[in-house]
C-alpha cells in the first residue's frame, strides 16, 4: 500500500515543521480509531528519519543504504515491539530489550527509533519499565507508540508523550480515496458508515471476508436470541476471525439497539446497513434489558482483551444469558 495516505497530509506537514525547527519530541503517541493508518504513518516517519537523503516533502528516498536496510527489515537503528502473540501483552522483557537498544549509540549516527504497537498492550510492569525510558530519554532516541485505545495506557505514560490525534477524514475525501479500490462492489458510503469513517477499515470490508463474517454473526446471534441456535454451538462462529473485531461489532449493535429503543429513526447508527434487523431486536426487549446487555458486551470485550480468561467460556455465558430472550419472527433474514 502507498504509505502516503491523503488524510495524513496535514499531520505529516505539521510534523515536518517540528522536525525542521528541531522540536521533535522523544516520544509520540499516535492515537485514533482502528482503520486510519496510524501504523502506516509511524512506519513512514521511521523510514524517513532513517533515510540519508529525504525528499522535499520529508519522505524517505527509497534507495539509500538506510532505506534499503529498512525495507529488508534489518536496519540496526530501528526496533519494532509487538506482543509475541496477537491479542496478548507486551511484556517487561521486551521493554528491557528496548531500553538496551535505545541506550546504544546509533550505528549510522542518526535516530534510534522504537515502534510499539499496539501500545495499549503493555502490561503494567512493562509500562512501568517504559516509564523510566520516557523519563530519561536517550538523546537520539524516538519512541513511537501506536494505539486505538490510548485510555488503556497509564496516564503517566501518556503524559510523557506528545499525542498525534488521528481523526476520520471528511466523507467526500474518504469516498474519493476508497471508490477506485472497491471494484464496483458495495457502495463506498456504506462501507465507510460501517467502518465509522475509517478508510482502511472500510477497504478491509470491501475485501468481503470480514464483511461476510459480520453478516453471518448477525444472523447467528439472532438465532441465539430467538432460541433457534444453541449458544454453545454459536460460540464457534464468534471465535472465527479476529475476536476483538467481532466483539467491537457486538458492542456496536447493542449501542444501536439502545438508540433504536429511544428513537425509531435515530440520526446515526454504527451499523446503518443492519437497521431493519436491529429494529426487530430492539422491539423485543425492554430498555433495561438492552442496557444490561450492552454492559455485558463491554465487559466481555474488556475481559477477552485484558485477561487470560478463556474466551470460549465467557462467550458461552454471554450468549447463554441472551438465549431465547426474543420470540422468533417470521422474517429472520438480515436487511
Ligand atoms: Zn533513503
Amino acid at each position: 500500500m502507498d504509505e502516503r495516505l491523503p488524510w495524513h497530509e496535514r499531520l505529516w506537514r505539521q510534523l515536518q515543521q517540528r522536525l525542521a525547527a528541531g522540536r521533535l519530541p522523544h516520544a509520540l503517541l499516535l492515537a485514533g480509531r482502528v482503520g486510519l493508518g496510524k501504523l502506516v504513518f509511524a512506519r513512514r516517519l521511521a523510514r524517513a528519519l532513517l533515510c540519508e537523503k529525504r525528499t522535499d516533502e520529508g519522505d524517505a528516498c527509497g534507495c539509500c543504504r538506510g532505506c534499503r536496510l529498512f525495507r529488508a527489515g534489518s536496519h540496526p537503528d530501528f526496533s519494532a515491539v509487538r506482543p509475541a502473540e496477537d491479542g496478548k501483552a507486551i511484556k517487561i522483557d521486551q521493554i528491557r530489550d528496548l531500553r538496551d537498544f535505545l541506550g546504544l549509540t546509533a550505528q549510522y549516527g542518526g535516530y534510534k527509533i522504537a515502534l510499539l504497537e499496539p501500545a495499549d498492550r503493555l502490561n503494567l510492569s512493562a509500562a512501568n519499565s517504559l516509564l523510566k525510558t520516557l523519563e530519561e530519554p536517550p538523546g537520539n532516541g524516538l519512541l513511537l507508540l501506536v494505539t486505538a485505545q490510548p485510555a488503556r495506557l497509564p496516564a503517566t505514560v501518556r503524559s510523557r508523550c506528545q499525542t498525534i490525534r488521528f481523526d476520520p477524514p471528511p466523507l467526500a475525501e474518504a469516498i474519493s480515496w476508497l471508490a477506485p479500490q472497491t471494484n464496483g462492489g458495495l457502495k463506498p458510503g456504506t462501507l465507510l458508515d460501517v467502518a465509522g469513517g475509517a478508510p482502511l477499515a472500510a477497504l478491509a470490508y470491501a475485501g468481503g471476508e470480514s464483511w461476510n463474517r459480520r453478516r453471518e454473526l448477525v444472523e447467528r446471534y439472532e438465532q441465539v436470541l430467538t432460541g433457534q441456535l444453541d449458544p454453545v454451538r454459536a460460540v464457534e462462529y464468534w471465535l472465527q476471525g479476529d475476536l476483538a473485531e467481532n466483539l467491537r461489532w457486538l458492542i456496536g449493535w447493542h449501542t444501536d439497539l439502545i438508540r433504536l429503543k429511544m428513537d425509531l429513526e435515530p440520526p446515526c447508527l454504527s451499523s446503518p446497513d443492519l437497521r431493519a434487523v436491529l429494529r426487530r431486536w430492539a422491539k423485543r426487549q425492554p430498555a433495561n434489558v438492552l442496557f444490561d446487555r450492552l454492559d455485558a458486551a463491554i465487559r466481555l470485550y474488556t475481559l477477552c482483551s485484558t485477561t487470560q480468561i478463556n474466551a470460549q467460556l465467557l462467550l458461552e455465558a454471554f450468549l447463554g444469558d441472551g438465549a431465547g430472550s426474543g420470540e422468533p419472527d417470521v422474517s429472520r433474514t438480515c436487511a
